[in-house]
C-alpha cells in the first residue's frame, strides 16, 4: 500500500486496543486516510486460530472500501466452492440425522448469496491475518500490551497496561474481542450488558485434508460448502487453502445451559464428541472421525449494548457486538465497522470533535450490528431444530433460510456512511 503523505496531518492520535480482524482493519483504514494511530496488542505477536473464516458479499464490499489492495490480496488467497454451479452457494443444507426435515443424508435446501460477482468464498484465518498485518506499519504496533484501565484526562485518554506501563492518546477504540476490558469501561463494569453470556452452544472446530474428505464424501460434498442439520446441533464444512483442506465446525447445544470452565477453548475429548453425535447419520459421524486436532469452543455473545462509546472511548468489532457465528457475519461486521469509523475519524480536524465521530459511529452502526447478535441466535435455533415451529415444515424452513441473510448481504454501507457523515457535519456545525 502506498504510504500516506504524512501521519502527522491531524492534531490527534487514536489508540487501537487489540489487533484481531477489527483492530487491524481499523488500523489499515486510518493509515489509508492519514489518521495517526497506534495499535496495542496484548499477545506477544499477532495470532489467529487454525480455522477458516467465510465472508459474505457485504464483508467483501467492506474490504474493498477499506483498501482496494487489501481486497485484491484477499481475492488472491481466497478459496471458492469448487463447482461452477455452486459458485454462489452459501450452504447446501442436508439432513444430518432423521428429523421432520428429512431422513439423514437427504438434501433440504440450497441457500445462495444472490448475484454477487465473487460468490461464496473463505480464507484460512492465519492467512487473512498475515495479509492484514502486511498493510500496517510495524512501528505503529506494540505487543505485550494488555490494557487493564482507561481514564479520561484533559488530553483525551490515559491507558494502563498490565506490564505497569501507561500511554496517552486523544481517543481510544477498544477492539479487544468478546472478553473486552474496554467494553466494561464504556458500559460500566456493574452493567449486565458489559459481560459476555454463554449462548448454550459450543462447537468442535477442526480441519481435514481434502484428499481424505473426498475419499469419504465424494467431490461434491467435500469441495463445496455444506451444512448438516439435526436436533440440538449442526455440522458445517467448507473448503479453505485453495481447496487443499476442508474446514469443519460441529455445533451442539449444552443440555444444562451452563459453561462452568474458566477456559472457553479446550482441547477436544474425542469420546465426548462422538457421544454428542451418537444418534446422527453416517456422513456426519465419518466427518467427525477425520477431524485433526480439534478444539471445543464455548460460544458467548454480548447482551444488547445501550451505547458504543463513552466520551473519547469507543468499542468496535466483537467488543461491541460479539455474536454467535451462525450467520457467518461477525468478522464481516467488524470490517464494516472499520470502514465507517475510519472514514468518520478522517473528517475530524480538531481533537475536541472526536467524541462526535464516535457518536455518529454509534448512531449508524449499533442498530445493524445488534440486530446480528439477535438474529444469529435465532438462526442457531432454526439450524438446530429447537422449537422455532418450522422444524417439521420443509417449505417454511426453506423460505426462512432463503430470506434470513438478505438484510446482512444486501446492505449498502456507503449509504450508512453518508448518513453518519451528515450527522457528524451537523454536530460539528452546532459545536462551532
Ligand atoms: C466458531 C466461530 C466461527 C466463526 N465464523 C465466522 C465466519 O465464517 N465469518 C465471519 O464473518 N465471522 C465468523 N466468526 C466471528 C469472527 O470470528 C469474529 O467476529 C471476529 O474474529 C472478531 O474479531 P475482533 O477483532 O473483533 O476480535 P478478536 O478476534 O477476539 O480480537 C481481539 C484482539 O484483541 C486482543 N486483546 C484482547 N484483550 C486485550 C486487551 N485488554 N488489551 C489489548 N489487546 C487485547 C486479542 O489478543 C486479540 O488479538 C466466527 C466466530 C466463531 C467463534
Amino acid at each position: 500500500m502506498t504510504s500516506p503523505a504524512s501521519q502527522n496531518q491531524k492534531p490527534f492520535t487514536i489508540a487501537i486496543l487489540g489487533g484481531g480482524i477489527a483492530g487491524l482493519s481499523l488500523a489499515i483504514g486510518l493509515h489509508k486516510r492519514s489518521v495517526p494511530f497506534h495499535l496495542y496488542e496484548s499477545a506477544p505477536a499477532f495470532a489467529e486460530v487454525g480455522a477458516g473464516v467465510a465472508f459474505g458479499p457485504n464483508s467483501l464490499r467492506a474490504l474493498k472500501l477499506i483498501a482496494p489492495e487489501l481486497y485484491e490480496g484477499y481475492i488472491e488467497r481466497a478459496t471458492h466452492n469448487a463447482f461452477d454451479r455452486k459458485k454462489c452457494t452459501w450452504f447446501d443444507f442436508y439432513a444430518g440425522m432423521d428429523t421432520g426435515l428429512g431422513k439423514a443424508g437427504k438434501h433440504i435446501v440450497e441457500v445462495t448469496t444472490g448475484k454477487d460477482e465473487l460468490g461464496q468464498c473463505s480464507i484460512h484465518r492465519a492467512v487473512f491475518l498475515d495479509l492484514l498485518v502486511s498493510f500496517v506499519p510495524q512501528e505503529r504496533v506494540s505487543f505485550g500490551k494488555r490494557v487493564i484501565g482507561v481514564e479520561e484526562v484533559d488530553a483525551g485518554v490515559r491507558l494502563r497496561f498490565d506490564d505497569g506501563s501507561e500511554a496517552e492518546a486523544s481517543a481510544a477504540v477498544g477492539c479487544d474481542g468478546v472478553k473486552s476490558n474496554i467494553r466494561r469501561f464504556v458500559l460500566g463494569s456493574e452493567a449486565e450488558s458489559a459481560h459476555p453470556q454463554f449462548t448454550r452452544k459450543y462447537a468442535y472446530r477442526g480441519l481435514i485434508p481434502m484428499i481424505k474428505a473426498v475419499d469419504l464424501l465424494g467431490d461434491e460434498l467435500a469441495k463445496n460448502s455444506v451444512m448438516w442439520i439435526g436436533r440440538h446441533g449442526h455440522v458445517l464444512t467448507f473448503p479453505i487453502e485453495k481447496g487443499k483442506v476442508m474446514n469443519v465446525v460441529a455445533f451442539r447445544t449444552k443440555a444444562d445451559g451452563q459453561w462452568n470452565d474458566d477456559h472457553w477453548v479446550l482441547p477436544m475429548d474425542r469420546q465426548s464428541m462422538e457421544s454428542d453425535f451418537a444418534d446422527w447419520g453416517s456422513s456426519v459421524k465419518k466427518i467427525l472421525s477425520l477431524m485433526e486436532k480439534p478444539d471445543v469452543w464455548a460460544l458467548f455473545d454480548y447482551p444488547p449494548a445501550p451505547t458504543y462509546y463513552r466520551g473519547r472511548t469507543c468499542i468496535a468489532g466483537d467488543a461491541a457486538h460479539a455474536s454467535t457465528p451462525h450467520q457467518g457475519a461477525g468478522a464481516g461486521m467488524a470490517l464494516e465497522d472499520s470502514y465507517v469509523l475510519a472514514a468518520l475519524l478522517a473528517e475530524i480536524e480538531d481533537a475536541r470533535e472526536l467524541e462526535e465521530a464516535f457518536k455518529a459511529f454509534d448512531a449508524v452502526r449499533r442498530g445493524r450490528t445488534q440486530r446480528l447478535v439477535k438474529t444469529s441466535r435465532e438462526c442457531g435455533k432454526v439450524f438446530d431444530c429447537e422449537g422455532t415451529g418450522i422444524e417439521e415444515d420443509r417449505e417454511a424452513w426453506r423460505r426462512d433460510l432463503n430470506e434470513r441473510h438478505k438484510w446482512i448481504w444486501d446492505n449498502d454501507l456507503e449509504v450508512d456512511l453518508r448518513e453518519g457523515l451528515k450527522m457528524l457535519k451537523g454536530q460539528k456545525a452546532r459545536l462551532a
